[in-house]
């Protein structure tokens, strides 16, 4: 049986990880279907973590130690998509596996982040991977020297289009408000941009293209309909949490979640469930940042230490 199973090997995941190994615990597996890292991996630039040597590197190569250092005290990795996550009577937890394999721990940590949202225009899904995209960093060269579009008005969307700008002949933000989520100090960077043209209060109603891929997008503006010919739009609308693996054959959740299908937690990230506990930007109340996420993990890992250790 395990100590602890971490689902999820983002910051929150990686940080519990490394906690929970230099806190004694021997039998520690983090579960992640991909490369450990998380979703911050997939941004062009960070430069808002404490300590950094190097601000506005990209995400991938700051994570890239995090790993590292978490194996060195014996983390474990399985590279393992969780489905499901279930109580059992004598209080311990099973953690099922999608190839049907599953393992028993003793205490949980669920930090499993959260996806891009779709915006919900006509042709998004058609033109996925083919003009629409949600990743400048994997996708932006695609479109050097040519004309792209990008979606929303939060800190994601207005940092991706400044990183697009360098790559990109121009880039149109479209935002459905005149006011912007985004922090000002990155607002500003962009309206300085001379290739970020800003249109507001304006919504994309339609993608179209042909079979090679997209061609255009048709906008709704406040000074009418905009026909705006790229070949790659970026959508950055949001988040949505992933907390599938909760769900039970009932259709409830295993622990309290809010009305945005967040996880309910105290100071000590412990859910309402002894025993699970939950970090990063699936609780209620994250900030969504990678400082917030580690330190998440951190106390959800002393918490477990402490839970374990009562246990008898
Ligand atoms: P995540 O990073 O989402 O990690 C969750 C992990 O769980 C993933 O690796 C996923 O593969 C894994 N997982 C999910 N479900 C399962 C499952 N069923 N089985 C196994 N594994 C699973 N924050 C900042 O502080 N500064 C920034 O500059 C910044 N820039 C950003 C730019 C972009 C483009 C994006 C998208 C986010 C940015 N953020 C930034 C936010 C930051 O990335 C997140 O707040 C942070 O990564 C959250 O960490 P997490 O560990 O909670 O979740
Ligand atoms: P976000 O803050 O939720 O912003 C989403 C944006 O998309 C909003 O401007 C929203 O408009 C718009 N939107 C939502 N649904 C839409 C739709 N269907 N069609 C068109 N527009 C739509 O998301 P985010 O920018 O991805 O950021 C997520 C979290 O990560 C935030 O907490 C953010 O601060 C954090 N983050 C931080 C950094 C950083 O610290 N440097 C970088 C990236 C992300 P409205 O404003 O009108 O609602």
């Amino acid at each position: 049986m395990l100590d602890l199973a971490i689902i999820g090997g983002g910051p929150a995941g990686l940080s519990a990880g490394l906690y929970a190994t230099r806190g004694g615990l021997k039998n520690v597996v983090m579960f992640e279907k991909g490369e450990p890292g998380g979703q911050i991996t997939g941004s062009s630039e960070i430069e808002n973590y404490p300590g950094q040597k190097n601000p506005g590197e990209s995400g991938f190569d700051f994570m890239s130690t995090w790993w590292t250092q978490c194996s060195h005290f014996g983390l474990v990795h399985k590279w393992a998509n969780v489905v499901q996550i279930t109580q059992n009577q004598d209080k311990t937890f099973t953690i099922k596996i999608e190839n049907g394999e599953s393992q028993i721990a003793k205490a949980v940590i669920v930090c499993t982040g959260s996806v891009p949202r779709r915006a919900g225009f006509v042709g998004e899904d058609k033109f996925f991977g083919r003009g629409v995209s949600t990743c400048a960093t994997c996708d932006g060269f695609f479109y050097k020297n040519k004309e792209v579009a990008v979606l929303g008005g939060g800190d994601t969307a207005v940092e991706e289009a400044i990183y697009l700008a360098n790559i990109c002949s121009k880039v149109y933000l479209i935002h459905r408000r005149d006011e912007f989520r985004a922090a000002p100090v990155t607002l500003e960077k962009a309206r300085k941009n001379d290739k970020i043209e800003f249109i507001t209060s304006a919504t994309i109603n339609e993608a179209y293209g042909d079979n090679a891929g997209l061609n255009g997008l048709i906008l709704n503006t406040k000074d009418g309909e905009r026909d705006l010919k790229v070949p790659g739009v970026f959508t950055f609308v949001g988040l949505d949490v992933n907390n599938g693996i909760l769900k039970q054959d009932d259709g409830l959740f295993l622990c309290e979640m809010d009305s945005n299908g967040q996880v309910k937690v105290d100071l000590k990230m412990r859910t309402n469930v002894p025993g699970l506990f939950a970090a990063g930007d699936l609780r209620i109340d994250a900030p969504k940042q990678v400082i917030s996420a580690a330190g998440d993990g951190a106390v959800a890992a002393l918490s477990a230490l402490n839970y374990i250790e009562n246990l008898h």
